[in-house]
């Protein structure tokens, strides 16, 4: 896994305004939809078992994490809560690179290695949160 900062090449693909860009547009969307009253998605996999799937308390962990409200989102998926912590850091360094024509951070995961070992941490992250949650299932 390699790291450099370099500028953008001409016609290069602008990651940073890109996912910048569907961040806000995200945010936004789910702030509509959550204050005209939408109805919140449905759980098939909760419905069915009574057990919560790995993605179960994400809608509650982020409206409480976007009321401030950090370790009840904490409590309610932790996965999520790491996931929305990354998405706030991102977006500010977006936010600054985008506004400032700075230099960008790019990683290249070039060797298997590093590929075999960024797949086992998704995958150990998600059994983990699942085993959190199956642990915490009366909360559902
Ligand atoms: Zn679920």
């Amino acid at each position: 896994m390699r790291f450099s900062v370099r500028r953008l090449a001409p016609g290069e693909l602008d990651h940073e305004l890109i996912w910048l860009s569907a961040s806000i547009l995200s945010l936004g969307f789910a702030g509509v939809w959550l204050t005209i009253g939408l109805p919140w998605p449905r759980c098939v996999f909760h419905e069915l078992t009574r057990l919560p799937c790995v993605t179960c308390g994400m809608t509650r962990c982020g409206i409480q994490f976007f009321h401030g409200h950090f370790l009840a989102a904490l409590q309610w998926n932790p996965l999520v809560f790491a996931i929305l912590c990354g998405v706030i850091a991102f977006d500010a360094y977006a936010l600054a690179t985008v506004i400032g024509r700075t230099a960008r951070l790019r990683i290249n995961v070039s060797t298997q290695r590093a590929k075999t070992f960024l797949r086992v941490s998704v995958i150990c992250a998600l059994v983990l949160n699942w085993a959190y949650l199956l642990l915490h299932w009366r909360n559902f």
